[in-house]
């Protein structure tokens, strides 16, 4: 485990009515800010101010936080290495360049698409950090960098302001040191706001009370058999037998259970999230945003990287009439299969949801892999980068985004080849974050 300082030992004194005051906080480039531009890393939007502020971003500041600046990410949040970028890569904190190491071969990526807010928080050059989770965008570079990285259930945090990818997905996420300082900005920024529609009506359920314990007495702890697939690294299956042992060892149980329609969720997601951003991204249209005034075709083929035109092609052609029931359709079915398949594990059932979990196989939280290796270098990602390939990186953590679940990464190790982190995932029941941060807390 990493012992760093922690918010509350940094932040002043007069914490009664501004818990984070002079805690530098910085903001993944798709929030909103009115002082700073906000780019999304991409060409599309380079200079553009918004008018208005995200609400997680005045929710902070009103607490006290001081915003220390914007940060790199995959342009519109597409992608798993932080490459697809107008800005270019964002750099593993543990491999900056040096003269002996400067090359592609040698440094690291910090993951994406959050990476600038995950390596910002593991460099010590903030205490928190906000970024964006739509299907591992939070979770996936904090596994790599070594820090704490929370989604919180869809729809607990207002998204006003957070540049759209796929609306149905995203969701605010917070990058910190320890659970504890992921909690402390949790608990600022999450609550309904009127502006973002889609946002949950009232807290669901969250019946287990978020104070520290250190026995686990209790708690059940499922381990999902499907999510042991052939790409997981030696490494990480040992280092996630060693966090359910730990977990044991704390008085939680252990069970293993079945999440079957797990090995569909990559490719639903990849006809889901391309299909919202395709709608989305549609107003990026030369008049609206930026200074260009090109013609629709010129601005979108220079405004948006190869990535995001991957993507918007895809996203166009999966809700075209032809190919919509074959694939978009097909696809919705999956998600709402993979919730089941999670409401079927949970003990406590899902607000609304008719399906339940049988006792002898209900369970609090489960536990799986984050990363399927550590962080690749730039060559290795690139290499995997030119193709749909690279999306193999994301197959821990989709499953989580399609069913609005909460779900978090803590570092959990380093692996004893290179010395880079891994993580391990937890996920919980819709609207069960605090019980989820709880259970998190003993994996530090
Ligand atoms: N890597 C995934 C994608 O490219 C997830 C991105 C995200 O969570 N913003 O869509």
């Amino acid at each position: 485990m990493l012992h760093r300082s922690r918010i509350h030992s940094h932040a002043y004194e007069d914490k009664e009515h501004r818990p984070l005051e002079g805690v530098l906080v910085a903001v993944k480039d798709n929030f909103c800010t009115t002082d700073l531009p906000t780019t999304c890393a991409s060409k599309m939007l380079k200079e553009f101010i918004s008018p208005f502020e995200a609400s997680v971003v005045t929710r902070l500041k009103d607490a006290g936080a001081i915003i220390v600046g914007k940060t790199n990410m995959d342009e519109f949040g597409m992608g798993s290495a932080n490459l697809f970028s107008a800005y270019g890569p964002v750099h593993h904190p543990l491999s900056m360049p040096s003269a002996a190491n400067a090359d592609d071969a040698s440094i690291r990526v910090a993951g994406g698409s959050s990476g600038g807010s995950a390596a910002a928080v593991a460099a010590g050059l903030c205490h928190a950090a906000i970024g964006s989770d739509t299907g591992g965008s939070v979770r996936l570079p904090s596994a790599y960098c070594g820090i704490v990285g929370f989604k919180p259930s869809y729809g607990q945090c207002s998204r006003y302001g957070l540049v759209s990818y796929a609306s149905s997905l995203d969701t605010v996420g917070i990058l910190a040191q320890h659970v504890d300082d992921a909690q402390l900005l949790f608990e600022i920024v999450k609550g309904h706001d009127p502006r973002d529609a889609s946002m949950a009506v009232a807290t669901a359920g969250d019946d287990v009370p978020p104070q520290v314990e250190s026995d686990l007495a209790g708690i059940v702890v499922g381990i999902p058999e499907e999510y042991y697939v052939d790409e997981l690294s030696p490494e990480i299956v040992a280092a996630w037998q060693a966090a359910a042992d730990h977990l044991q060892a704390r008085g939680a149980e252990i069970r293993f259970v079945s999440c079957p329609h797990t090995r569909h969720a990559l490719a639903a997601y990849y006809v889901i999230a391309p299909a919202e951003a395709s709608s989305n991204l549609a107003r990026y249209d030369g008049i609206r945003y930026g200074n260009t005034f090109d013609a629709y075709a010129t601005t979108r083929q220079t405004g948006f990287g190869d990535e995001v035109q991957r993507r918007l092609l895809l996203g166009s052609f999966v809700l075209s009439e032809s190919a919509y029931d074959d694939h978009f359709v097909r696809a919705q079915r999956v998600r709402r299969l993979v919730q089941q398949d999670f409401d079927r594990c949970f003990r406590i059932p899902r607000p609304r949801s008719s399906t339940t979990s049988s006792p002898a196989t209900a369970v609090d939280v489960l536990l799986t892999p984050c990363n399927i290796t550590t962080a690749p270098t730039v060559q290795e990602a690139r290499r995997g980068g030119g193709g749909v390939s690279a999306y193999v990186n994301d197959v821990m953590t989709v499953p989580a985004s399609l069913a609005g679940i909460p779900a978090i990464s803590i570092p959990w190790t380093r692996s004893s080849t290179d010395d880079y982190p891994i993580g391990v995932q937890l996920m919980a029941q819709y609207g069960q974050d605090a019980m989820l941060l709880r259970v998190a807390r003993a994996l530090e």
